[in-house]
């Protein structure tokens, strides 16, 4: 099953997406932790990658694709994956040739989202700065809506109360899959 997993910074994606991949025994992989592994080449695209990761603007749609593409060719994602981060851009979207089964969104405010990261704050990550943030969650209303009005628009999208607990957003998430999977049958 290949399941996609979507939110702002702060809406637990890698918290529901590891919980998921244990039980569904899937992998799980983010396009963040993906640029992240990059970025820390001595490369021009690695230094690339690092500014416009700190800076909180998303690399070029047509090198994400590409990226991930490649990825997603690995032995460990031939039986689906749980992909977080991406796709953000309708963009991605259409030039995204692997599959989509079910698009999860984990629904939370920008002030809870931000709530929470000035809370975890401490991460060590470079690029989780307050101005990062907030260019990351500007982005998100302006780029990555319109991704969830298309994968509504086909019937593909569940959306999760994001600011439940971990075990009821958990539950909530298995509730519609398996939804999915009677449907499938
Ligand atoms: P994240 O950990 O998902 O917040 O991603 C961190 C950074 O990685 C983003 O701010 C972007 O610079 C880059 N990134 C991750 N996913 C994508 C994507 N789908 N498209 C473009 N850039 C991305």
């Amino acid at each position: 099953m290949k399941i996609i997993l979507v939110g702002i910074q702060g809406a637990g994606k890698s918290t529901q997406g590891n919980l998921l991949s244990k039980k569904l025994n899937i992998p799980y992989l983010s396009t963040g932790h993906i640029f992240r592994v990059l970025a820390r080449e001595k490369t021009p695209l690695g230094r690339y990658i690092k500014e416009t990761m700190n800076a909180g603007y998303l690399i070029p749609d047509k090198k994400t694709v590409e990226i991930v593409s490649d990825y997603l060719k690995r032995d460990t994602y031939g039986n689906g994956y749980i992909l977080d981060g991406f796709p953000r851009t309708l963009e991605q979207v259409k030039m995204f040739k692997n599959g989509v089964d079910k698009v999860i969104y984990l629904k939370v405010s920008d002030k809870e989202a931000l709530w929470r990261l000035s809370y975890r704050n401490g991460s060590g990550r470079e690029d989780e700065t307050l101005i990062a943030i907030r260019k990351r969650i500007e982005l998100f209303h302006r780029l990555t809506e319109p991704v969830l009005d298309y994968y509504r628009k086909i019937g593909i999208l569940v959306e999760i109360d994001g600011e439940k607990s971990i075990e009821e957003i958990f539950k909530e998430i298995l509730k519609n899959l398996q939804r999915h999977k009677r449907i499938e049958k």
